[in-house]
């Protein structure tokens, strides 16, 4: 059970760069401490009985942080060290991001603190079931739909909307519920694959604004989960060497580049990177100091610092996880030059085609994946060169860029909606 009371990393860092952002953009007090503050945040117990016959308690917490431009949306984080103030600063995240990247949704997020990998599938679906009657009153088509995020998956969305449609009697839910799910249930094709292709759209739209011949070019990731994998497959398809890979149990490198459909094939056997045969293997951490072009951080949030941002020689870093990087290590890379593509703009392609199902659901007519994978690609573009002019334009790093445009969007929002309670 978690016990961490302090501010998290996540927490801090998002704030800092709200609060950054509101005194950039000087909106009023009442205004920045409507956005401060999350509209809900709470804490659930779940005492699940697992097929050991005991019961095993777990904390979990949801936090709608806005649902101004419409239901609050984000993934369900499932990790042992997950707090509500972790939530509270994703939450926050998601509603940039969804505002940004131009869906009708505001910003949410859930967490159960439960280590993923060490259920039995069996005992992961009862966590999940328990989740979901625990917190079946806060999720809603109009009100939060969760989706996958770390240590959650389709299966485990596929268990949700079940258990959900299954107390109300009826073999679907009425509206969506629920993102992410399995195919065969109503999910969307490309989902799975829409957050790191995002990515890599963000990364080629930055290569041709750059003049950059990504054919030249390097790449490490940290993290070789569902964002990581797919973004290391996706830019070494694209023509560039990825030379280092890492996970939890270590860094995988070879200059001359890695075969990444075989190291995902390895881990699909293996689970970790570790032992991959024909490369060098080396701590977790360095995978970030790793001499290459572009850093793609696709694991945990708070991982560069001002610790270790003077140690990065890649020259772009790409965001695919939330809050990756630290306001202090924001300032150092900005020194070095570093360009950065921000989380909220990079990591957005899968609340965009969380959105696409969204709609899917309503219209009962599956889209083909074609046209899914070129509406992310058209709208990662796009909102990718409007952030990049934006910054040109004002002369300011792209994170201010996207974070003024994202803000400026969300007190629209509230200005439109009005300012009574
Ligand atoms: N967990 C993902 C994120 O952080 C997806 C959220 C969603 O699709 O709702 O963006």
């Amino acid at each position: 059970m978690n016990t961490k009371t302090v501010q998290s990393g996540i927490l801090s860092t998002s704030l800092q760069n709200y609060l950054e952002t509101a005194k950039r953009l000087k909106l009023d007090d009442a205004l920045i401490a409507r956005l401060a503050t999350p509209k809900e945040r709470i804490e659930l117990s779940l005492m699940p009985v697992f097929p050991d016959g005991q019961v095993h308690p777990f904390k979990a917490f949801i936090v709608r942080h806005s649902d101004t431009l419409g239901p609050s949306k984000g993934g369900i984080r499932m990790t042992a060290d997950v707090t509500l103030d972790d939530v509270n600063g994703l939450a926050m995240e998601m509603t940039w991001k969804t505002a940004l990247i131009g869906v009708p949704f505001g910003g949410g997020k859930s967490g159960i603190c439960c280590e993923a990998h060490t259920l039995t599938p069996a005992a992961k679906e009862i966590l999940i079931r328990s989740f979901t009657r625990a917190a079946h009153r806060h999720i809603g088509p109009e009100i939060y739909v969760p989706a996958p995020d770390m240590g959650t998956n389709q299966a485990d969305m596929g268990h949700i909307s079940d258990c959900i449609s299954y107390s109300s009697g009826t073999s679907i839910t009425h509206g969506c519920f629920v993102t992410g799910k399995p195919v065969i249930t109503g999910g969307i094709l490309g989902r799975k694959e829409a957050t790191g292709r995002g990515v890599v759209h963000t990364i080629l739209a930055a290569c041709e604004k750059l003049k950059l011949d990504i054919q030249d070019l390097t790449v490490a990731v940290q993290g070789f989960g569902n964002v990581g994998s797919v973004a290391a497959m996706e830019v070494a398809r694209a023509g560039a060497r990825v030379v280092a890979v890492a996970d939890i149990s270590g860094t995988v490198y070879d200059p001359k580049g890695l075969d990444i459909s075989a190291l995902d094939k390895y881990c699909q056997q293996h689970e970790y990177v570790k032992d991959f045969p024909n490369a060098q293997h080396l701590p977790s951490s360095a995978v970030l100091e790793t001499d290459c072009d572009i850093l793609i951080p696709a694991a945990a949030g708070s991982q560069i610092t001002q610790d270790n941002a003077h140690k990065v020689k890649a020259k772009i870093i790409a965001e695919g996880a939330n809050a990756p990087l630290t306001p202090q290590a924001d300032e150092i890379l900005e020194k070095n030059n570093v360009f950065l593509i921000p989380d909220i703009l990079c990591n957005a392609g899968g609340v965009f085609v969380s959105y696409l199902e969204y709609t899917q659901e309503t219209q009962h007519e599956q889209m083909t994946v074609e046209a899914v994978e070129s509406r992310l690609a058209q709208r990662m573009v796009k909102r990718f060169n409007e952030v990049y002019d934006y910054a040109q334009s004002e002369k300011i790093p792209m994170r201010h860029a996207a974070m003024n445009l994202a803000v400026k969007t969300v007190v629209e929002g509230i200005n439109a909606r009005g300012l009574h309670p």
